[in-house]
């Protein structure tokens, strides 16, 4: 079948990658004009490494990654307040656990399908029209074209989604933060392999020391009600500044380096909830379908999950469609819905809302020097999902 898939971040490739793999023609579409470099940094374990295992594309990974050592909590005088060492992760997943660039996963699995999918970068579908066996879909620049099936693997504001199943805030879940993250170049201090974060009621600013001289910023502030992200990185200074003003620590220096950073990530923290995930000859996959937001700290392998599942129901199923999508749905809905669920749970102790919740939570990271006790506060790290083998059924 030729399908369509709106997005090249995580999931679309992923996806372009197994359904080539079962001798289905994908096509890409990306709005960006090119890959993207740099970025925030994800933590990477669970389904979503077992499958990168399966692709053949783990010791690339592992090889981009960091082995992060510590998350350190420090206070207004850059003491630290708490903290834990992330053996904890490493304990919990027998070492299958590493940490790495988002656009450096989104890269290598590219990497696997480069020159074997066609990639319209700069681009994007703005229409979708099912017709008798088959689907008309436009597109913001390239002539339109038919496919088989079309699937929306465009994020957390997917155009596929709207299109398809109707407005965005009809699924959107706010969980109450805004988040914020650029990188600088030749900023000090460093701290090597440690997560560095200083906090106040409600409001979190963390450094990470990548490789390069750079140096990752994320901030993170309780927002009452969802607003959209102010639409250029003018905006976006402007909106940190004001958020993070009077802070100690490094803040006045970050804020201050931040004049003239491009590209600035500036989004809500939230979820995607839906009672169906396909429709007809479209379905959604990754933060389009079902997004469970950096507080599972797993969006990246839950995306290259479904895209597994998804195609290799596809693969299985011939040209009947419906049952694929199905069986995808059965498989996926349950698992991911147990993902939100524990995220949700995470939300009011990510930045506690008072001057006392930040202490008692740092207070409590020292506790993780406990196994037992580091364990219960991590909760199960062990993807329980099933992943069937596709090439034996
Ligand atoms: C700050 C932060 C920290 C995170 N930490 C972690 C972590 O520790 N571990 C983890 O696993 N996950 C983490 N996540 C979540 C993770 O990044 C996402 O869950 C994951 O990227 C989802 O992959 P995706 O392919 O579905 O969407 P995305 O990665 O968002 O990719 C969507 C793609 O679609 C493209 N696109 C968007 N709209 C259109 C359009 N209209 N037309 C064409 N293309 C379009 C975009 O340009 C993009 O390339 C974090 C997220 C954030 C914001």
């Amino acid at each position: 079948m030729k399908i369509a898939i709106n997005g090249a971040g995580v999931a679309g490739p992923a996806l372009a990658y197994w359904l080539l793999h079962y001798g289905h023609e994908p096509v890409l579409i990306e709005r960006a004009p090119a890959l993207r470099t740099g970025g925030y940094v994800i933590d990477f374990w669970g389904a979503g490494y077992d499958i990168a295992e399966r692709m053949g594309i783990l010791p690339r990974l592992l090889d981009l990654g960091y082995q992060v050592e510590e998350v350190r909590f420090v206070d207004a005088n850059c003491r630290r307040s708490g903290g834990f060492s992330t053996d904890v992760f490493s304990r919990m997943t027998g070492g299958r656990f590493t940490s790495l660039q988002r656009s450096d996963l989104a890269s290598t699995i590219y990497a696997a399908i480069e020159g074997k999918v066609e990639t319209l970068f700069g681009d994007g579908i703005v229409s979708i029209e099912e017709e008798a066996g088959g689907v008309h879909v436009g597109f913001g620049h390239a002539a339109p074209r038919d496919f088989d099936l079309v699937i929306g693997a465009d994020g957390l504001h997917s155009r596929v989604r709207s299109l398809t199943f109707g407005e965005e805030a009809g699924f959107e879940r706010f969980l109450g933060y805004n988040v914020a993250a650029f990188e600088l170049t030749g900023y000090r201090p460093r701290d090597e392999l440690v997560y560095v974060s200083h906090a106040l009621a409600g409001r979190q600013v963390s450094r990470f020391s990548k490789r390069g001289g750079r140096t990752l910023f994320m901030f993170c502030y309780r927002e009452k009600e969802p607003a959209p992200a102010p639409e250029d990185d003018a905006g976006r200074r402007e909106a940190l500044r004001r958020e993070f003003a009077g802070m100690k620590w490094e803040v006045p220096a970050i804020l201050e380096a931040m004049d003239g950073v491009e590209n600035i990530y500036f989004d809500r923290v939230s979820q995607i909830e839906m009672p169906r995930w396909t429709k007809g000859r479209v379905a959604l996959i990754g933060d389009a379908a079902a997004c469970v937001s950096l507080l599972a700290g797993e969006g990246c392998g839950l995306a290259m999950t479904e895209a597994y599942v998804l195609a290799g129901e596809i693969g299985h199923a011939g040209s009947d469609h419906a049952t694929a999508f199905s069986r995808y749905e059965e498989r996926m809905r349950p698992f991911l819905a147990d993902k939100q669920a524990a995220a949700r749970k995470f939300a009011s102790s990510f930045v506690p809302e008072t001057d006392f919740g930040i202490a008692f939570r740092n207070w409590m990271m020292r506790l993780m020097v406990i196994p037992p006790v580091a364990n219960f506060l991590v909760g199960e790290l062990n993807d329980t999902i099933d992943l069937p083998d596709y090439e034996a059924a």
